[in-house]
């Protein structure tokens, strides 16, 4: 997958990508991210990104052109054929469709995405209406620009992609992969301060150990985020489980 995101502090984007699995993942080819500083498509002496709102108001406002241009740009060297193979365009923004597991799965399916960070009141709302393709949220607060948003899209959409994670399972019990919380993980040491590991999880018996974990599962997004069960297409035995945890 190519990732090309538009920011106007490319260095923000140094320390998260060049880390664990995604390092690994653009050293094996997975994946490619450019970073553009939509400064350099400006034409002006003072390479200007922002101006005054109209209408007056408090803030500034990312100016359209750099952003058309760089997108522009992207898309030619993308090679991608226009109409034929589709290329997201995403506008990270507090007002867009909110990020969720699902919304990376989806992203996760394109060959290329490109992200635009906005900063101060925003962009320019004819980049929203004539330029991306989707605009997305990652939460009902307001940073103070689209980096970290980028980010937070960049790596849940990146470990999804096949080869990423080591086992291509560790990614299916993930929690709201297939709609429940995950269930409870330990590791050595056996007892720690008291409080020891779980006897079925050290008794090498994988179905039980398979059976409690689906069970935790289930009894965990019951008591934290019982909302989820609603849409969690479980069959008549999870149900019933569901109902026997309501009664505990
Ligand atoms: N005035 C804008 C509004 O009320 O919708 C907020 C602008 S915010 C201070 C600056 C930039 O941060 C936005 O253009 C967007 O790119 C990014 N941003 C802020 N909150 C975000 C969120 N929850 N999800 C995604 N991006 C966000």
């Amino acid at each position: 997958m190519q990732i090309d995101i538009l920011t106007l502090f490319p260095q923000l984007f140094q320390g998260p990508f060049s880390e664990g699995i995604f390092q690994r993942a653009v050293d094996r080819k997975l994946v490619q991210v450019n970073i553009h500083n939509i400064r350099d498509y400006t034409h002006d002496r003072h390479h200007t990104v922002d101006d005054y709102a109209y209408g007056g108001g408090a803030g500034m406002v990312l100016k359209p052109e750099p952003i058309f241009e760089a997108v522009e740009k992207v898309k030619k060297d993308t090679g991608l054929r226009e109409g034929v193979e589709e290329l997201p365009v995403i506008l990270l923004t507090p007002q867009g469709r909110l990020f969720s597991q699902e919304v990376a799965q989806e992203l996760a399916s394109y060959s290329n995405l490109v992200l635009i960070c906005g900063r101060y009141e925003g962009v320019d709302e004819r980049v929203r209406q004539h330029l991306a393709t989707d605009e997305i949220s990652i939460g009902d607060y307001v940073l103070g620009g689209g980096e970290l948003a980028a980010m937070v899209v960049v790596d849940a959409v990146v470990r999804l992609l096949p080869g990423v994670l080591g086992s291509e399972a560790s990614a299916q019990d993930d929690s709201h992969t297939m709609g429940l919380l995950e269930y409870p993980q330990y590791t050595r040491p056996e007892v720690y301060r008291g409080w020891a590991v779980p006897e079925v999880l050290r008794s090498g018996n994988h179905a039980q150990i398979a059976k409690w974990r689906h069970e935790q599962a289930i009894l965990r997004t019951l008591k934290r985020r019982p909302e989820l069960l609603d849409r969690a297409n479980l069959d008549s035995a999870e149900k019933q489980l569901v109902d026997s945890f309501k009664k505990l």
